[in-house]
């Protein structure tokens, strides 16, 4: 067992030479002491009371919790009547949705798993524990055929092989966690704020940042990206007392990461669509407002598109005029 740790230690310590694209990623994720803010120590109190002034009118007429995570974020802020759609479908796995779960399992076993293993070894090792786990994906997975499944193996190993060659090896000094939980329970539980983050590095000291949160992305870049990771900022606030220094995703495909700085203003404006959020949520719950219908590129895989008068118009503009 200590020969174990002591090899663990020393190899996640050692300092490998980087490529360009992991000195890059790097240089961006690693913020110098002298740029880590320090915040005050009513930051995180100041934010849950403005969260539940809210909806202080309203929560009392929740018989169940509310669970808010950033999809649901993302859905009031988008297309309501689509977001209600897919509530009611249910859920069913898809071969493209298993390429992201299998290469999250993957980065979670590379940071703890020692000695490393290959791209190819770590592809097999988290496909057998996610089959181990015998939930829903596990029997998706043990469904598929033989070719699907070598094909979807060699899907995960390239984007695990362009993120060994483009992001830095993690090192146990920089208390690296993934698949970290948050969960805020507002008005005593009846509104549950929730999210469990990828990847992350570093951490706080007493009031001064120093976590770097890391969302590992296996498509393309969206807008929304952004407004999900200031939301997991507003959450490690109020958990940790103290802000993450950046938020930060990466994307897989292309090797690289965007990065952005969290201060009192990128709380501000984060809290102010959480507090939007949660209202719009916990009226559309209670039945005090009808979800609205927002055209979008979204109307093209929607489930209730046919009837969906807004939308087939948004689709016919979008025909007409050679939109696809
Ligand atoms: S068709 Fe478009 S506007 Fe209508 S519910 Fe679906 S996503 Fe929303």
């Amino acid at each position: 067992m200590a020969k174990t740790r002591d090899f663990r230690t020393k190899g996640h310590d050692s300092n490998p030479q980087l490529t360009p694209a992991q000195q890059a990623t790097l240089d961006l994720i690693r913020l110098p002491n002298d740029d880590r803010l320090t915040h005050p120590s009513t930051l995180s109190s100041q934010i849950e009371a403005e969260l539940e002034q809210a909806t202080a009118d309203l929560v009392d007429r929740l018989d169940e919790p509310l669970w808010i995570s950033k999809r649901q974020l993302h859905a009031v802020n988008s297309c309501e009547a689509l977001h209600e759609a897919q509530a009611d479908e249910p859920f069913v796995w898809r071969i493209p949705m298993t390429r992201g779960q299998i290469f999250h399992k993957c980065i979670e076993l590379s940071v703890h798993l020692w000695p490393k293993r290959s791209a190819t070894d770590l592809v097999d090792e988290a496909i057998a524990s996610i089959i181990g786990h015998g939930d829903g994906l596990a029997e998706f997975l043990t469904s598929l055929s033989e070719v699907e499944l070598a094909e979807i193996r060699s899907e995960v190993t390239a984007l695990i092989q362009t993120f060994f060659d483009t992001f830095p090896p993690l090192r146990s000094g920089w208390h690296p966690t993934t698949e970290l939980p948050r969960k805020v329970l507002l008005h005593r539980g009846k509104i549950v704020l929730q999210g469990r983050f990828d990847l992350t590095v570093g951490r706080p000291e007493e009031l001064t940042a120093g976590r770097v949160v890391i969302e590992l992305k296996t498509g393309r870049s969206v807008p929304h990206h952004l407004d999900d990771l200031r939301f997991y900022a507003l959450l490690e606030t109020l958990v940790v007392g103290v802000p993450p220094a950046l938020i930060a995703s990466f994307y897989v495909d292309a090797g690289r990461v965007q990065v952005e700085h969290v201060d009192e203003d990128l709380l501000r404006a984060a809290t102010l669509r959480t507090t939007r959020g949660i209202e719009r949520l916990v009226e559309l719950r209670l039945g005090e407002t009808q979800a609205l219908k927002r055209p979008s590129g979204a109307c093209k895989w929607c489930p209730v598109a046919e009837s969906c008068a807004p939308g087939q118009a948004w689709l016919g503009e979008a025909k007409a005029n050679g939109a696809w």
